[in-house]
């Protein structure tokens, strides 16, 4: 399965796979090797109609199933992620380049959210009732699902993403239809042909479009699409906000990401270096939780600096698929001219380039989308680098004097809000800290604060457009209550 036949990819509409008719393709790749590995069609109108109509249509009998046979479909498809796991992770590796053991971690958090949506089904999915409210008149609530849901995807979390919403949208009796990336299609539709064959979801439950914006525009304004969940950039997450609301339809909508690491002098270097330099180069710096400025107070004989730098530069570049590989590639030759494109704004900025990774190559894979960690430091409040989301294996060095200098760069420095972590040994400066960052997803003494399934994945300012998260507070979202006033 390393070398996926190349095919063309396919949709899957009321339990069929189809092939579209379209003739606008886009190539996915093998980042690692640099090679074409496929093909994925930008859709037709009518072949997304097609889809959503096929789970209008499958919404009635749907959602009439008694929930413990919805949720008999769910314990299978947790079988279905036990019994392939290490499979979905290569071909997640694939198409993406991250490393397999990144790769295991999305699809064990996929599988996590399977998880999730089973216990909230029967527990959060319950309703409230007020007895004798008024004389011999009870009320009630119960939670309803709503129909039909987009679920839009953004290329860096190929599977895990989809599955923050997909398993509590049809455990709670919705149907939807998928749109994974057109530069990461390989991988869910890989597990969308093991859903086929092994979960047996009666057809159009789930359906699978591939296409790029103008799919989903398309999506959002069909009649039949209650509402849509959106995750990617926030350029796109505002399109997808607006538009939603243009047509009264239900959107969590999460955006971009431009993440401070702050370390505190008493941090504990030796136990915690590890996971703030995976902040950084984790994904190949191409996470929304991806530590990008490392905001350092008071290392005034350079010592976390130094550290960081000397752990940085260890990293090993490859394949994502051999095993000694610490940080894989870019995800296309694109993504890799706009991160070149960034740091040589940051040179111009006037920002020191300590650790330049533009040549750096793998000698395996020549024609791979390799770029190696690079450090600046000397940035200051003012560049650009400090603001724009890099996406990619860059890491900018700021320094203060104070926490409260530290906290006005969390909070001030960008229009982003998704995460803000400190390394701290001190209690106390670690609960200011908490209390007062403006961000969705605090660490405290963890790199990449990425929430359970069991909690929201939160984000605030340009993160996220909506009012309930992914995960968890999805419950809320698939469902509508119903107030019942009963007297009799
Ligand atoms: P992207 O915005 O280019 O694409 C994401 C999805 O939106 C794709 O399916 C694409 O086809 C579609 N799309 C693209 N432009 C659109 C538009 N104008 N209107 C509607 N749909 C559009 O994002 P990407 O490059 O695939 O992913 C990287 C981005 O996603 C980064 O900004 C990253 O921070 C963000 N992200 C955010 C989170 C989060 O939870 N906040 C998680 C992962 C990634």
């Amino acid at each position: 399965m390393d070398t996926v036949a190349l095919h063309r990819l396919q949709n899957y509409a009321g339990g069929v796979w189809r092939d579209s008719q379209s003739e606008k393709v886009k190539e996915i790749y093998d980042p690692g090797r640099g090679v074409v590995i496929g093909s994925v069609p930008f859709s037709l109108e009518e072949e997304v109609d097609e889809a959503v109509e096929a789970a209008a249509v499958a919404f009635e009998g749907w959602r009439n199933k008694p929930l413990s046979e919805r949720i008999r479909y769910l314990f299978r498809m947790r079988r279905m992620f036990e019994d392939h796991f290490e499979e979905f992770a290569r071909v997640n590796t694939l198409n993406h380049g991250k490393t397999l053991e990144e790769s295991r971690g999305d699809i064990t958090r996929a599988l996590e959210n399977v998880d999730m949506a089973i216990a909230a089904a029967q527990t959060l999915g319950k309703g409230e009732n007020l007895d004798q409210i008024s004389d011999g008149i009870d009320e009630f609530t119960s939670k309803e699902p709503l129909g039909v849901f987009a679920i839009v995807s953004p290329f860096n979390f190929p599977v895990m993403i989809p599955f923050w919403f997909l398993p509590y949208a049809i455990v709670l009796g919705n149907t939807v239809v998928v749109k994974p990336s057109e530069i990461t299609p390989l991988p869910m539709e890989y597990v969308a042909k093991m859903i086929d064959r092994e979960v047996g979801l009666p057809a159009g439950v789930f359906n699978l479009i591939h296409g790029g914006r103008e799919v989903v525009e398309y999506l959002i304004r069909n009649k039949d699409v209650v509402g849509v969940t959106f995750v990617g950039s926030t350029q796109a997450a505002h399109n997808v906000y607006r538009l939603a609301g243009e047509h009264g339809k239900r959107v969590i909508a999460q955006g971009g990401a431009k993440n401070c690491i702050v370390v505190m002098p008493d941090a504990d270097l030796d136990r915690y270096m590890p996971s703030i330099v995976s902040s950084f180069f984790g994904n190949a710096g191409q996470r929304c939780l991806a530590g990008s400025n490392l905001v350092l107070v008071g290392d005034r004989e350079g010592r976390t600096k130094r550290k960081f730098i000397t752990s940085v530069s260890s990293l090993r570049l490859g394949h994502g698929l051999d095993p000694d590989t610490d940080m894989g590639p870019l995800v296309s030759l694109e993504a890799k001219k706009r991160v070149k494109s960034l740091i040589a704004l940051g040179i111009e900025e006037g920002a020191d380039l300590i650790l330049d990774g533009r040549e750096a190559s793998v000698e395996k894979y020549p024609d791979g989308f390799f770029l190696g960690p690079t450090v600046f430091e000397s940035v200051s409040k003012d560049m650009s680098i400090s603001k724009t989301e890099i996406f990619g294996p860059v890491a900018s060095i700021m320094e203060f004097n104070t926490l409260d200098e530290a906290l006005d760069m969390v909070n001030n420095g960008s229009d982003y809000g998704n995460m803000a972590c400190i390394f701290t040994s001190n209690g106390g400066v670690a609960r200011e800290f908490r209390r007062r960052a403006n961000a969705g997803n605090i660490g405290i003494n963890i790199g990449v604060a990425a929430p359970a399934a069991y909690f929201p994945f939160a984000g605030r300012k340009k993160s996220f457009y909506g009012v309930l998260h992914a995960q968890a507070d999805t419950i809320d979202f698939f469902t509508d209550r119903k107030v019942v006033i009963s007297r009799w």
